[in-house]
């Protein structure tokens, strides 16, 4: 597993699993994600690889789950780099909402109804008061 020295958004070392699934931000955001949207709970790379499986069945849910990991890498890359500072779980809500909508011409058109319904779920989050995780 690739490992990275460097401590971002908590107190624990950087792995590519922590960053995606175990740490207690990501695992927030998760568990917040599957609440607004009805699903499963995402606890590990396996709960979302297996739903790609069946694609057709999860088309928007698997759009949203790529977002979230490619905003949660983008994000992680550009505090890495000194771009931005953590402010609290609305950044990464605005960012996933913002890709959503750049992705949403991608999303089959029998679907779009159901993307655009969870986007509107996503913006509300965007729209909650600040909440600070401590580590
Ligand atoms: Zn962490």
């Amino acid at each position: 597993m690739l490992k990275i020295k460097h401590v971002l958004m908590c107190c624990e070392p950087e792995i590519l699993e922590h960053l995606f699934f175990s740490c207690d931000i990501t695992k927030q955001l998760w568990h917040e994600m599957a609440a607004l949207l009805g699903s499963n709970q995402v606890n590990c790379y396996e709960d979302v690889a297996r739903l790609w499986l069946s694609n057709t069945n999860h088309a928007v849910f698997n759009m949203i789950s790529c977002a979230f990991l490619w905003t949660m890498w983008k994000f992680r890359n550009d505090m890495h780099f000194g771009r931005v500072n953590w402010s609290g779980l609305q950044i990464i809500w605005h960012r996933l909402v913002c890709l959503l909508k750049r992705w949403s011409v991608l999303c089959p058109r029998k679907r779009l109804t159901q993307m655009d319904n969870c986007v509107t779920l996503l913006e509300n989050k965007v729209q909650e008061a600040p909440r600070i995780l401590l580590c």
